[in-house]
């Protein structure tokens, strides 16, 4: 049976448990149980800290993790990226006092830079040619150049907000990470097959992230209009309506893109559209 790590809390929580619900595995967390057995899938869930699932995953010990990218990266453990899940998004970047002049990279040379992730930074200083010192720090980063401890940071990053608000400025954006399902290499074939089932429900919920359904009333004479305007899947889906030279139109559009479809559709004659949430698309 496959067994799939997960954070127990924190960032990434929250989505991984909304994720599994979406792709119709339950699983019972409502005890906060550090091993939880899905009742309608062949696959148990371990909760954990997100720095050990790596390792966890690259031992065996768990057959699949959800992490962040990052983790993957720095801990450098032999596992196999099966997905992009699309959330938990962030980037880990080098901040600078913010009265600082920032020249490129070179600025780094001889410095002190704190950080929890001395093995992705290490690659980008070699790779630049910068010899600087790497103050390793768990916990609050952001908070050792006013402490004294580093002249620098290299830290994850998502609104900036934090960063300002202890006086430094993003000056590289180093690595980009989001939210990824890994596997340990070697599964049985009964645990492969799982994870493809698993895959192939990801891929259904990713591709219905963003998509709206809409369906709206259309004098028949504007079918070809309305046509180019939603290219749809395969095309819209039309139905004759009672009143006569009247049809309904459905299709799905990007959500981005919706409120200037809107417009094209009412000025070719559109009438009482509605849109809808679409829950899972299989292509
Ligand atoms: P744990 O107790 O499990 O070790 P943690 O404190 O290390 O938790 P979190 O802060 O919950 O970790 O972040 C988990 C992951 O969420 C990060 O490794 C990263 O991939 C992602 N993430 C997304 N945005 C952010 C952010 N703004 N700050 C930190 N992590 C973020
Ligand atoms: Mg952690």
């Amino acid at each position: 049976m496959l067994r799939l790590a997960i954070q127990s809390k924190g960032r990434l929580n929250e989505d991984c448990t909304s994720l599994l619900q979406e792709i119709g595995i339950s699983v019972d967390d409502s005890k906060r149980k550090f091993l939880s057995k899905s009742a309608n899938f062949p696959l148990e869930v371990l909760y954990m800290r997100d720095d050990d699932i790596p390792q966890v995953v690259s031992a065996g010990t768990a057959s699949l993790g959800i992490v962040g990218l990052n983790e993957v990266e720095e801990k450098g453990f032999d596992v196999k990226i099966e997905a992009r899940l699309g959330f938990g998004g962030c980037r880990i970047s080098l901040a600078i006092p913010k009265a600082d002049e920032y020249p490129g990279p070179q600025y780094f040379n001889g410095k002190r830079i704190a950080t929890s992730y001395p093995n992705i930074l290490r690659r980008f200083l070699a790779g630049n040619g910068i010899q600087a010192d790497i103050e390793v720090i768990t916990g609050s980063v952001e908070i050792a150049p006013a402490a004294g401890i580093a002249d620098a940071i290299f830290d994850i990053v998502s609104s900036g907000g934090t960063l300002v608000s202890n006086g430094l400025k993003e000056v590289e954006k180093v690595f980009f990470s989001e939210a990824v399902l890994i596997s340990n290499g070697s599964l049985s074939d009964e645990d492969r097959k799982s994870l493809e089932e698993i895959l192939f429900r990801i891929d259904s919920v990713k591709v219905s992230r963003g998509q709206k359904y809409i369906l709206m009333n259309l004098p028949e004479s504007a079918i070809e209009d309305a046509i180019k305007i939603l290219p749809a899947m395969r095309s819209p889906t039309v139905m004759p309506l009672a009143a006569k030279g009247w049809c309904s139109l459905h299709s799905v559009v990007c959500a981005d893109e919706l409120w200037e479809k809107i417009r094209q559709l009412k000025a070719i004659g559109a009438e009482g559209i509605l849109v809808l949430t679409v829950d899972k698309i299989i292509p």
